[in-house]
């Protein structure tokens, strides 16, 4: 008698499991995965709930920028009565309905915070948990998301109001009758802004430089699903380029300079409320901030201005500070890892859904999930690392995280048709690699003593001081 998936988890020791960690949109859409293709594993999340940043990490006001239709599980639509731009609440309640619809929750612990994952003998992993408890697994299947390591800007001067982060906005009322600086125009930043122009008692906006504001619908279709798989990126520049100037005009008409970057070298900004407040005085353009002094605060172009609150919408740092220092391979924005996921000298650790993708992240993970299986199904077969494997094909380290959409669905498309050649290349290298082996790598409680003392011999050192602001 066959056995289904959930009575081959049942009493199987973790050594033969993968951990997924993460229950937020990633961690579940692998889950589903690999629960489709039978593949063991354990799930688990530091929240009280499953929906990572749609249910802890958004303001009640957010709308995804990203299509509806593009935004979710190909293979599980958002019900019909959502919107072309579904609410945070619309997102939770669609995750839910998905966890609830694959039967995913019987694999799922909440409240569990993984604090250390480390390489241990024969090639498997050590998982230490907040409260001590440690577990061995086959492999950790890295879903912990990259929007809550906070990234502040350094000011000079002190300030008498309130300064937060874009991440600790969560409802109008902390913005309602207040002076609001909010410092960064990307998608947060804008969305927080045009909240204040509503309900501040004013709002400036300080930009290092304008950014394309891109309108999130245009003739009533969403902009992102006007832009087609077979159009190049220069045409795709021009698409978008033709909308901005017919729907907003030029940046001069709303006294902004010109942006400095082309459309697409920065995540985009989708937002058409910023430009409207802008022409109704309810939003103030302003240029960098040079110093802080009281309740009052310098820009570049030396006009001073009193503020009660400062909202810093300046983005997040990618950080695995449960990680041993060697494996944070992260390098700005970005993780030095093969195909984006897998590392050429340890088989075992997947670092999934790090990349700014400009589009909607179900789609992109249901194209990228059954991949993904083929490979983990690969990797039980070969003794070396998949991503040493791909190197020798001749695959280079990601130098952005910047991602197009189209470009990742028509690799995963070349990946499927040429997989065979793939099998047969992974198992020439193994040949030739038959002795490789994990590199075991210390507990956490002596990582952590030579961190503080690398701490304090190397202030500067950015890594460090990343993972130890950004501990889970
Ligand atoms: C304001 C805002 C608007 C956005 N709009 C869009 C949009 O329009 N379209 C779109 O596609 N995306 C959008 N995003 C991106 C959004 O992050 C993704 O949609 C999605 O939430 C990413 O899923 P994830 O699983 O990678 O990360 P998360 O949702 O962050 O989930 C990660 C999970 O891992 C858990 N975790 C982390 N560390 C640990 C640990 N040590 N131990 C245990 N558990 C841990 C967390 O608790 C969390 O539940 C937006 C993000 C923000 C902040």
């Amino acid at each position: 008698m066959k056995l289904n998936h959930d009575e081959i988890q049942e009493n199987l020791d973790t050594r033969h499991k993968h951990l997924i960690l993460g229950a937020g949109f990633v961690g579940l859409g692998m889950a589903q995965a690999l629960k489709q293709a039978d593949i063991p594993y354990d799930q688990i999340d530091a929240s009280d709930q499953i929906g990572g940043n749609w249910y802890h990490g958004v303001y009640q006001t957010a709308h995804i920028i990203s299509s509806r239709k593009i935004t979710q599980f190909s293979n599980f639509p958002m019900p019909d009565h959502y919107p072309d731009f579904p609410s945070a609440k619309n997102m939770l309640d669609y995750l839910h309905n998905f966890a609830e619809h694959f039967d995913l929750r019987p694999h799922i612990e909440l409240n569990r915070k993984v604090t250390y994952v480390r390489p241990i003998e024969n090639n498997l992993w050590e998982v230490t948990f907040a409260n001590e408890e440690q577990r061995i697994y086959k492999g950790v299947l890295l879903c912990n998301g990259h929007h809550w390591c906070k990234r502040f800007p350094e000011f000079e001067g002190t300030f008498n109001g309130e300064i937060i982060h874009s991440k600790d906005y969560k409802r109008p009322e902390q913005l309602k009758g207040k002076r609001v600086l909010v410092i960064g125009s990307g998608n947060s930043g804008c969305d927080v802004a045009a909240e204040s122009a509503r309900v501040g008692a004013k709002c400036m906006m300080s930009m290092r430089q304008s950014p394309w504001f891109i309108p999130k619908s245009f003739a009533g279709v969403p902009v992102v699903d006007l832009i087609k798989w077979w159009m190049p990126e220069w045409l795709q520049r021009l698409i978008i380029y033709s909308i901005i100037r017919l729907t907003f005009g030029t940046h001069q008409s709303y006294g902004l300079p010109e942006p400095k970057y082309r459309i697409f070298d920065r995540h985009p900004t989708l937002n058409n409320e910023v430009p409207y407040y802008i022409k109704h005085g309810r939003i103030t353009p302003k240029p960098a901030v040079r110093r802080l002094n009281g309740w009052e605060v310098e820009f570049e172009d030396g006009s001073t201005e009193e503020f009660d609150l400062i909202v810093c919408a300046t983005g997040f740092h990618l950080a695995y500070p449960f990680l041993p220092p060697e494996l944070q391979r992260v390098e700005g924005s970005l993780v030095k890892c093969y195909g984006q996921v897998f590392l050429e000298d340890y088989k075992g650790l997947y670092y999934i859904g790090w990349g700014q993708v400009r589009g909607g992240v179900g789609s992109l993970i249901s194209a990228f999930a059954p991949v993904f299986v083929r490979y983990l199904q690969l990797q039980e077969k070969i003794n070396v690392p998949l991503g040493l494997v791909l190197k020798e094909l001749g695959q280079k380290l990601p130098k952005t995280h910047l991602f197009d959409p189209h470009q990742m669905f028509l690799e995963l498309k070349l990946n499927d048709v040429f997989f065979d050649f793939l099998v047969k290349k992974a198992h020439r290298v193994d040949a030739q690699h038959s002795q490789f082996s994990n590199e075991p790598l210390a507990p956490l409680s002596s990582v952590q003593e030579t961190d503080s003392a690398k701490e304090v011999a190397s202030g500067d050192d950015n890594k460090l001081k990343v993972s130890a602001g950004c501990r889970v």
